[in-house]
This record gives C-alpha cells, sequence and structure tokens, in this order.
C-alpha cells in the first residue's frame, strides 16, 4: 500500500477520533462545567462552559487543539487534554492496524472496527470508570462479524470450521468468565466491575486461547504496575479504584494488532 493510502487511513482515524469526543463528552458532561450536554445526535459541537457553538475551523482534529493555545476562543476556559489525546490514539492504532496487515480485507476492516470500539471503551473507562453496554453491544456485533468473516471455503467446511471454532472460542469465553466472576464476587466489586467482566468475556471469544489468556494475563500486569506507580507517588491508595477495561482495551488492541508477531509466542502455550 502507498503512503496516501496510509494517510487516508491516518485522516479517517483522525476523525473518527473526533467523533469519539462527541460520544465521551456528551455521555455525562463534563464534570466541573455547567452546561449540560445535547444528545449524542443532536445539536452541533457547544463550549460545555459557555455555551457558544463551536466553528467548522475549530473542530479540526488535534490541531485545532493547539492553534486556541488549549483553550475555548469565546471564553477562554482551559479545554480537556482528553480532545486530542482520543485523535490522536484513534488514528494511530487503526495506523499501526493497517501498517501491520497491509492486505485490506473484510477481515482487517472487521478489526479496525472492533479496534475503534476498544479505544472508545478505554477513554469512557478512564473518565466516567464505566463500560457502557450499548457499546459493549457494538462490539459484540463488531466480534461476531469478524468470526463470519474470517474465512473463505465452501459452506459445508465453513459451517463446520465455524461451529468448532466457535464452540472452542466459547466454552475458553466462558471459563475465563467464570474464573474473573469469582474474583467480582470475592472482592465485592472492588478488584474489578461487571463491565470489565463482560468485556472479558467478549476478548476470550474474540481471540481464543491462547491469546486471549495471555491477552487478559497482559492486561492484569499492565494494571498492577500501573497502580503501583500511583501508589509509590502516592497519586493512589490500594482502594484507588483504576480504569481496568481501559487495560483490558490496551491488551487486546495490541493483540489484535500484532496479532501476527505474538501467534509466534502463543504457540508455547499449546
Ligand atoms: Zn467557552
Amino acid at each position: 500500500m502507498g503512503i496516501y493510502f496510509y494517510i487516508f487511513i491516518f485522516l479517517i482515524g483522525l476523525t473518527v477520533g473526533s467523533f469519539f469526543n462527541v460520544v465521551i463528552f456528551r455521555f455525562k458532561g463534563s464534570g466541573t462545567l455547567k452546561k449540560v450536554p445535547d444528545p449524542l445526535w443532536r445539536g452541533r459541537s457547544k463550549c460545555l462552559n459557555c455555551g457558544s457553538v463551536i466553528r467548522w475551523f475549530d473542530l479540526i482534529p488535534v490541531f485545532s487543539y493547539f492553534v486556541l493555545k488549549r483553550r475555548c476562543r469565546k471564553c477562554k476556559i482551559r479545554l480537556s487534554l482528553l480532545y486530542p489525546i482520543v485523535e490522536a490514539a484513534t488514528a494511530t492504532a487503526l495506523l499501526l492496524l493497517f501498517l501491520n496487515n497491509p492486505t485490506v480485507s473484510y477481515l482487517t476492516v472487521a478489526s479496525a472496527f472492533i479496534v475503534a470500539l476498544l479505544i472508545l471503551i478505554i477513554f469512557l473507562d478512564v473518565r466516567y470508570l464505566i463500560i457502557p453496554d450499548k457499546i459493549l453491544i457494538l462490539l459484540a456485533v463488531a466480534i461476531v462479524l469478524r468470526l463470519n468473516l474470517n474465512t473463505t471455503i465452501n459452506i459445508t467446511d465453513f459451517y463446520r470450521l465455524f461451529t468448532v471454532s466457535l464452540s472452542n472460542s466459547l466454552i475458553f469465553a466462558l471459563g475465563l468468565t467464570a474464573f474473573f466472576g469469582i474474583l467480582y464476587i470475592v472482592s465485592k466489586g472492588r478488584w474489578l466491575g461487571l463491565g470489565d467482566i463482560k468485556l472479558i468475556f467478549l476478548m476470550g471469544f474474540l481471540l481464543g486461547y491462547p491469546m486471549g489468556y495471555l491477552a487478559v494475563v497482559a492486561a492484569v500486569w499492565l494494571a498492577a504496575i500501573f497502580s503501583v506507580i500511583l501508589i509509590i507517588q502516592k497519586k493512589a491508595t490500594a482502594k484507588t479504584e483504576i480504569p481496568f477495561g481501559s487495560f483490558l482495551s490496551i491488551a487486546t488492541i495490541i493483540f489484535i494488532i500484532f496479532n501476527n508477531e505474538l501467534q509466534k509466542i502463543a504457540t508455547y502455550f499449546q
């Protein structure tokens, strides 16, 4: 693929990230700021402090944020750093996915949908410690589509392979979910939330064994290292809730993008 294709993917990523910002900031508003956001599909983007409609040239992903010196053009309130981070993260993840999977197929497109939804989950969980069911349902649909698009063989083989891989992933996903379900009950929901458990089920189903297992282990380690750093810096205590769903999503994204490389490691676990 040529350079223009990758520039195109990056620009799409920025645009999708910009839309994710609308989803994130209209989900519950902006905490300390006074304006109640419009419903997701209604109204133009407004400043959450002064309510002024944001002009189109101030809505260019990442770029506008820095041109405006990180402030609203009207009321000069400081804008959240989350805006450019969400846009840059979405664009970077999609670019890496297509760089690492240069043959564009239905499989890569379905993977791109899954990666994008996981990025949205990362930032919703960081901001609100919530993984909305609506997003999880969209993710489940994307995962089932990806399963379906996975094979290009004749229909009886397809059916056989589909049911075998389906039941294998399903059994593994249920086992993984049961394990974390017990942790949820034992910790009375302090170590992880119900949203995390639903996400773990989808991860297990998407990645199967051993990739799903390795991804969850990686997520637990990432979350643990992150918590220890916060505790050392005295920014958190052992009781602080951490966005575990974000770490699960980051691990899943890495396992989707670097699937081929990680498969080699996974053979040791089979
Ligand atoms: Zn304003």
